[in-house]
């Protein structure tokens, strides 16, 4: 999934990105209170924040994700023109 100019990302020294954490988390949009399973993705990092469309409704989330040290993820979701 890396590509070949992504190198900032490959200089984090983050222990989770060897296929152990998880890649997808469910998440309630809080538009359209639809449950929306998200891909998220371990080399990005151990806390990220960005923007994603909702898949249902298409408004955009701010999704904050944060891993912790066994790979398990907490992902939180809020409305971006908040
Ligand atoms: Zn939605």
């Amino acid at each position: 999934m890396r590509l070949p100019d992504d190198e900032d990302m490959l200089d984090i020294d983050f222990p989770l990105g060897d296929g152990s954490a998880e890649t997808e988390a469910t998440v309630y949009c809080p538009y359209c209170n639809e449950t929306v399973e998200i891909a998220i993705d371990p080399s990005g990092g151990s806390a990220q924040e960005y923007v994603e469309d909702c898949q249902v409704c298409c408004q955009p989330w701010t999704v904050s994700v944060e891993y912790r040290q066994d790979g398990s993820a907490s992902v939180s979701i809020t409305p971006l023109d908040e």
